[in-house]
């Protein structure tokens, strides 16, 4: 397991501020018209954990939290978790069996559909796996690799994206287990990778971004099949950061510390009664130095004013006074 180059350097940190202060100028006046919405950022914790093997009890690990709950090789949502929603997912209209999440049933059966219409029908070969089938599972694998070996393609229990019954292993429609070969290049595979996340659905555990196969960012080997549910918001979100699972959640909503398993103590989503929004200066001037990649995340922790997302307010304000100098110049040019 080599150290691949790493998202969070300072020039990429550096690059991304750059980007997202052009962003925000272009956007400009017209953002501030947009409430804020989705689920509300409360911060995160800071770079991203290395991969390491503990028992952090997840925060959120609420049921009502399910798009913005995060398990990986630290974090666990423990051995009672079991989603209060489950439902077959024959309630999609999908072919296979198990349970599943209510709250993905609707875009699951709307996936399903349009996989069919594209000719590409998919299926269902493993959703929710409770604590105790997850047990037996990695303790095969543990038995058969070794422990080290099969924490790279198999989650310990408590630890699974299939316990929080958000997660399903597809298959093609009557084509049996997607596990050999490379399910990423058939035809169902190919249609999820390109349209899996507009309804939804992101794949967990992608090649890197040099096309290995184990990921020192997802802990985890590439796993074709392997889509979780985030919602059709937070999906896009997570798509058009360019980021893994693992690292948009831990960027803009884990809140605990990965290394004391302590709450992260700022976390208070509550949004003040009475706003009162108070500019600084140049807030974009001077990029922080915060490991946050995603172009709207932020490490800080972020209520709303008015209802409309502070970046945003700042972002505004900023062109309003870029325009009132360009106007003063240009009036003072035809003097
Ligand atoms: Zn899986």
């Amino acid at each position: 397991m080599t150290t691949p180059d790493h998202p969070f350097s300072p020039r990429g940190a550096r690059l991304r501020a750059r980007r997202v202060l052009v962003a925000g100028l272009a956007l400009g006046v017209g953002l501030l018209a947009f409430p804020a919405t989705g689920p509300s950022r409360v911060g995160a914790v800071g770079p991203l954990p290395a991969c390491r093997v503990a028992d952090i009890q997840t925060l959120p690990g609420d049921y009502d939290s399910w798009s913005t709950t995060l398990v990986d090789r630290i974090l666990t949502v423990g051995e009672d978790y079991v989603p209060p929603d489950l439902v077959s997912v024959r309630d999609a209209g999908i072919a296979g069996g198990g349970y599943i999440r209510e709250v993905t049933i609707d875009d699951l059966a709307a996936m399903a559909k349009a996989a069919a219409d594209a000719g590409s029908p998919i299926g269902v070969w493993s959703p929710y796996r409770s604590y105790q089938e997850q047990v037996t599972i990695f303790n095969n694998y543990a038995n058969f690799d070794g422990f080290d070996d099969a924490l790279t393609y198999s989650a310990r229990p408590g630890h699974s994206e299939h316990q929080l019954g958000l997660a399903i292993d597809f298959m093609t429609a009557g084509g049996g287990s997607p596990l050999p070969g490379d399910w990423g290049t058939t035809p169902a595979g190919k249609w999820m990778a390109a349209n899996a996340w507009t309804f939804g659905w992101v794949l967990s555990y992608p090649r890197t971004k040099d096309g290995g196969f184990y990921s020192d960012i997802t802990c985890f080997h590439y796993e074709p099949w392997h889509y979780r549910y985030l919602g059709r918001e937070l999906a896009a979100k997570v798509h058009g950061s360019g980021l893994t699972i693992r690292e948009y959640l831990w960027n803009n909503f884990t809140m605990v510390d990965p290394i004391t398993g302590q709450p992260v103590p700022t976390a208070t989503p509550t949004p003040s009664p009475s706003p009162t929004p108070t500019p600084t200066p140049s807030p974009t001037a001077t990029p922080m130095p915060t490991p946050s990649a995603a172009p709207s995340a932020s490490a800080q922790p972020v209520g709303t004013w008015l209802g409309v997302d502070p970046p945003v307010v700042l972002g505004g304000v900023g062109l309003i006074m870029l325009a009132s100098i360009g106007f003063v110049a240009w009036r003072g040019l035809r003097r």
